[in-house]
């Protein structure tokens, strides 16, 4: 679960818009509805990186890098 004041200063870093926190099972992700992503949350932690965003259409359902 992310600090809902977190979530309050977190915006998408390709386009600036608030994000919006998503939930599937385990998986928590913050969705940015204009790009169509979702930017994983691992351990609490927001990975708001180009690198690492998901498809909406993908999420949840993406490869975990091994280990955990
Ligand atoms: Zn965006």
């Amino acid at each position: 679960m992310v600090d809902k004041q977190l979530l309050d200063l977190l915006a998408c870093p390709v386009c600036g818009t608030p994000l919006k926190e998503v939930k599937s099972g385990a998986d928590e992700g913050l969705l940015c509805a204009v790009c169509f992503v979702v930017y994983p949350v691992l351990d609490d932690i927001p990975l708001l990186l180009a690198d690492e965003a998901v498809s909406c259409a993908l999420w949840p359902n993406r490869n975990t890098p091994a280990g955990n």
